[in-house]
């Protein structure tokens, strides 16, 4: 473990409300369950309580496949939903990554939704989890702002607003990302707010070809967006991965979660193989460590491990990975980088 602990590397694909840890999200939801204005019987408290057996099973939810692993969000969110609890998650969350005796990466790029609820704007939400993140310094922590597939114009326009303001006051949002239920929304429709994004001079990551019902159209789109970076990007046909190779895109590889969510039947058909022997763009990283029950150190756990538990490189090859995933960081783009 020292050889992997000390290694430089960055977590680049990690998702705030995916990454609670259990004790504090089960705190949260008892702490709602318990306001006298709910009543306990009602089908969302009943659903949270679901939810939290799912979460809290020893191993992590099962998953059947990749679908059902959103329906425990917004359990999460009901529970998340005041600027108190976006703090403190957002604290526990960064602690987890950069804290304590073993701090998983050298460089975390934290990577969050901006939700509006009945005390928080989309805008209000992004300054409290920035207020947490920028008390770390710049070299350790920068933000990625999460736009949703299912995200309606109003909640677009009403996001990027957000960031053109919190930009223009210099705070730390060094990226936008696309994720969400991976076959939902108009992608068209995000076209001109990413290149406003970019003009802004944000970096760029898409969840792409999560699944095979993403259709050959659908990752046509994305790459035509000219991402800087793709997640999981576990189903590219061979056009899509020549377009991947030639620019030099990024693919933020989850092996955990791939494997969990059954995308992947087996890590010796993992697609990093393919990047690994062309020495492509990669970053090691965990995704949600709160269902996939992983670590920053127990995905690279899986990299030095022999077949059949994992992929069996050596130190010296997990040391390239480690440098691949720093060089693709968004973290020059911070303001008052460029
Ligand atoms: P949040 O953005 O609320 O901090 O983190 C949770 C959200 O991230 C989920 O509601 C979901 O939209 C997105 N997310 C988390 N993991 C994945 C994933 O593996 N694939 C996709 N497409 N989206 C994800």
């Amino acid at each position: 473990v020292t050889f992997l602990q000390k290694l430089p590397k960055a977590e680049l694909h990690a998702h705030l409300n995916g990454s609670i840890p259990l004790s504090l999200l089960q705190t949260l939801a008892s702490e709602y369950l318990s306001q006298a204005s709910h009543d306990s019987y009602s089908s969302l408290n009943e659903s949270i309580k679901s939810s939290l057996t799912q979460l809290s099973q020893p191993g992590g939810p099962t998953l059947t496949e990749i679908y059902d692993f959103f329906n425990l969000f917004p359990a999460i969110y009901t529970i998340t939903s005041t600027p108190d609890a976006v703090r403190r998650v957002t604290n526990a969350v960064l602690q987890i990554f950069l804290d304590g005796e073993t701090p998983q990466c050298t460089y975390l790029e934290l990577r969050t939704t901006p939700r509006a609820s009945d005390s928080m704007t989309r805008e209000a939400y992004l300054r409290v989890v920035l207020e947490v993140v920028e008390s770390y310094p710049a070299s350790q922590v920068g933000l990625i702002v999460s736009l949703d597939r299912k995200m309606a114009q109003e909640a677009l326009e009403d996001c990027l607003a957000a960031v053109i303001k919190l930009r223009s006051e210099k705070r730390r949002i060094v990226g936008i990302d696309l994720c969400g239920y991976p076959t939902s929304g108009d992608l068209e429709m995000f076209r001109p707010y990413f290149a406003q994004a970019k003009k802004l001079g944000l970096g760029l990551t898409v969840h792409i070809a999560e699944t095979t019902d993403n259709t050959a159209e659908d990752t046509r789109q994305l790459l035509s967006f000219n991402p800087d970076r793709l997640g999981h990007a576990t189903f590219l046909n061979e056009e899509a991965i020549s377009i991947v190779l030639e620019k030099k895109m990024c693919v933020e590889i989850c092996l955990s979660s791939n494997l969990l969510c059954k995308t992947v039947s087996n890590l010796e058909f993992h697609h990093i193989s393919q990047y690994l022997r062309s020495n492509h763009p990669i970053a090691i990283c965990t995704d949600d460590i709160l269902p996939f029950r992983t670590s920053l150190l127990g995905e690279y756990a899986l990299l030095l491990a022999p077949a059949p538990y994992g992929l069996g490189l050596t130190e010296d090859q997990v040391r390239r990975v480690g440098e691949l995933s720093l060089a693709s960081s968004f973290r020059e783009r911070a303001p008052g980088n460029h």
